[in-house]
């Protein structure tokens, strides 16, 4: 009897699957779930805020649940076979966790990146062995992430496929880990949860699992000043594009991203990039670490939220995230010299959100 070579291929394509998928169960089942750090402020009596910190996972950021949902997702689809390359567009901190997930399983990686990427992040990814290609200013990375993907690579596609990727049911998905946190706390039902929006995919996950829990729970975008998804969201509308740009980073689009959902969003909030950077520094000052711009600007749209709240004379929580670690940006949003550069100044904002905290005035 002749053995077929294609039917040998097929079988040890299967069962490479197999072990690969294996392989991210192991790590998901090592690693720890990430802290839900409470914080009340003398300003908002009878207010509860909550953070998610993120930037816990092994790889630093949110990205991490993510990177492990694309892996299995595009193995799951028969997308990923063995030896083959990966690539993604990526603004860093999805590339940082892609890199790592590609060292687990063996894997060859590149992230196309814009060249304005902060120094930090480029280092992490080549840290982990994976490969850069800098895109140029009005190059698009995910155009170039395809024509990689042409020549054999497997795309793993962040923006195209981060809301159906991760499992909106369960499975321990940021939602249902949030509200099993949340449990045992005075208002386990918050009044809000506000997230940024990089590639659509948290918030979708968020609001998708708010629903099907039977919450009224009302999801805010935190939004960095005159980006994309203030435009779009009141009318809903996909072919929105802004040519403004933000120095936060992994959040602050100028197109309205495929896997962003309009529908399960409830407000759109929007912070000036100088009001989130004074955010980042007023966490630093009271939790000890430092973290990246996004987080500031989740923090101040949540203040917003609880000084509703405070005026509705409402009491309930809030939840928010801490997407990623601030080291990656020691040399740029931790940097005077850079901030200044930018014409950015914090310190109006500071003292602001301060007495805000303090007092509850504006
Ligand atoms: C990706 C990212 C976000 C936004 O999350 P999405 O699920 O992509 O919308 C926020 N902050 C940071 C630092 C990120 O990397």
């Amino acid at each position: 009897m002749q053995i077929d070579a294609a039917a040998l291929r097929c079988v040890h394509a299967r069962q490479w699957t197999s072990s690969a998928i294996a392989t991210l169960q192991r790590e998901a089942a090592r690693s720890a779930d990430t802290h839900l750090l409470h914080m009340t402020f003398a300003g908002f009596p009878g207010i509860d805020f909550y953070f998610k910190d993120e930037a816990a996972h092994p790889t630093g950021s949110l990205k991490h649940r993510l990177a492990r949902s694309l892996y299995l997702y595009a193995l799951c689809n028969g997308r990923l076979r063995p030896g083959q390359a990966v690539v993604d567009a990526s603004s860093g901190s999805t590339a940082i966790s892609e890199a790592w997930f590609a060292r687990l399983l063996g894997l060859e990686f590149t992230a196309v990146m814009p060249d304005t990427t902060a120094p930090g992040k480029i280092e992490a990814v080549r840290a982990l062995g994976g490969h850069i290609d800098l895109t140029a200013p009005g190059q698009c990375t995910q155009a170039r992430a395809r024509d990689i993907a042409a020549d054999g690579a497997c795309f793993l596609d962040q923006f195209g496929l981060a809301e159906r990727a991760t499992d909106w049911r369960g499975n321990n998905n940021i939602a249902e880990s949030i509200l099993g946190q949340l449990a045992r706390e005075p208002h386990p039902e918050p009044a809000w949860v506000a997230c940024g929006v990089g590639t659509g995919g948290t918030s979708a996950t968020l609001g998708r699992y708010l629903r099907y829990r039977g919450l009224q729970t009302q999801l805010c975008v935190a939004e960095p000043e005159g980006m994309v998804y203030a435009k779009a969201w009141p009318h809903h509308d996909r072919s929105a594009e802004v040519h403004t740009v933000s120095v936060i980073e992994g959040i602050g689009r100028q197109r309205v991203e495929p896997s962003f959902q309009f529908n399960v969003v409830d407000a759109v909030i929007e912070v000036p990039d100088a009001a989130s950077i004074a955010a980042i520094q007023l966490l630093e000052e009271r939790l000890g670490v430092r973290y990246g711009g996004s987080s500031g600007t989740n923090f101040v749209a949540c203040l917003q939220l609880a000084e509703r709240m405070r005026d509705a004379d409402a009491r309930g929580s809030i939840v928010t995230l801490l997407c990623d670690r601030g080291a990656r940006y020691r040399e740029t949003r931790y940097d005077p010299a850079w901030l200044a550069a930018r014409s950015i100044d914090p310190s109006p904002w500071k003292s602001k959100l301060a007495a805000l905290l303090e007092r509850g005035i504006d």
